[in-house]
């Protein structure tokens, strides 16, 4: 919880994500942060300007796409000392790729207290955006977020071609620009007309949304014309609302003959 009044001074720097883009896509937290921020360092390579809209007039606003880890680190650390109200904005959600774990250490060995205010991730404006629920009864009941390995490593046993065996819903991050070498390491486990979606850019105004298979997605993608701000999207549940009736399987959430805890199961005709 924010205190009432956030236009006195600051106990804490707060890191705040911006979510994947739209400006209302923000939590109503982060806009109120924002608000009241005398300097904001935002990670400008991903964040959509039109996010910092939200700043005051006359708010210091650091872009740290061109800093280095001690250059960020300090001006959130000196920021705070100097009594400033201190904002370090992610893009989509801090946890997922935020390199944020580097600044956390920083801060906790500066003394310096934190909060961290969740976003909306990117994945879930993508699902958004195709209009699929990633998680289907008897379909895939697991998400997995993962990269496919560039000049980070990935550690053994989540290798794309380890995660691929699951067969289940896969959301690629960082990972369009080799999506020729993805590809591949899927083919090992997902037939090759398993639906893939890239969608670039996911709620900003240029967003654009590349259906295919496993086959075509490739070239599909160069023609696009896509190298980044993208994510891949591969499985089954992307074409969920394709299933036949007669083979889809609905939650039990809303099903009437399965009775949980808010709501008591109607008693199944005889015979049906
Ligand atoms: N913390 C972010 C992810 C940062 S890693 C989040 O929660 O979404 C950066 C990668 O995220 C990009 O390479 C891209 O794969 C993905 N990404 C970030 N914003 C995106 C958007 N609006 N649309 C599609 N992909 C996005």
């Amino acid at each position: 919880m924010l205190p009432a009044d956030l236009s006195g001074p600051w106990a804490r720097v707060y890191v705040v994500g911006a979510g994947p883009g739209a400006p209302d896509l923000i939590t109503e937290r982060g806009r109120r942060l924002l608000n009241h921020a005398d300097r904001i360092v935002y990670a400008g390579s991903l964040v959509n300007p039109a996010v910092l809209a939200h700043a005051p007039e006359g708010a210091e606003i650091l872009d740290s796409a061109q800093m280095a880890l001690p250059e960020i680190v300090a001006a959130l650390v000196d920021g705070f000392r100097q009594g400033m109200r201190v904002v370090r904005l992610h893009t989509g959600d801090p946890s997922i790729y935020g390199a944020l774990t580097e600044q956390l250490r920083e801060l906790n060995r500066a003394q310096v207290p934190f909060e961290i205010v969740p976003g909306v991730p990117s994945a879930m404006a993508a699902a958004a955006a195709l209009g699929v629920e990633f998680t289907l009864p008897e379909v895939a009941q697991s998400v997995i977020f993962t990269r496919m390995e560039g000049r980070t490593p990935v550690p053994d046993g989540e290798k794309l071609a380890d995660l691929a065996a699951h067969g289940t819903t896969l959301v690629l991050f960082l990972s369009v620009q080799m999506i020729h070498k993805v590809v591949p390491e899927l083919a090992a486990h997902y037939a090759p007309d398993t639906p893939v979606a890239v969608v670039y850019k996911a709620s900003w105004p240029e967003q654009q949304v590349v259906r295919g298979t496993l086959t075509d997605i490739v070239d599909k993608v160069r023609a696009a014309g896509i190298k980044a701000t993208a994510l891949i999207v591969v499985g089954q549940v992307l074409d969920g609302a394709e299933i036949p009736d007669e083979a889809f399987r609905a939650s039990k959430l809303y099903d009437p003959t399965f009775g949980h805890g808010f709501r008591k199961a109607v008693r199944q005709a005889e015979g049906s």
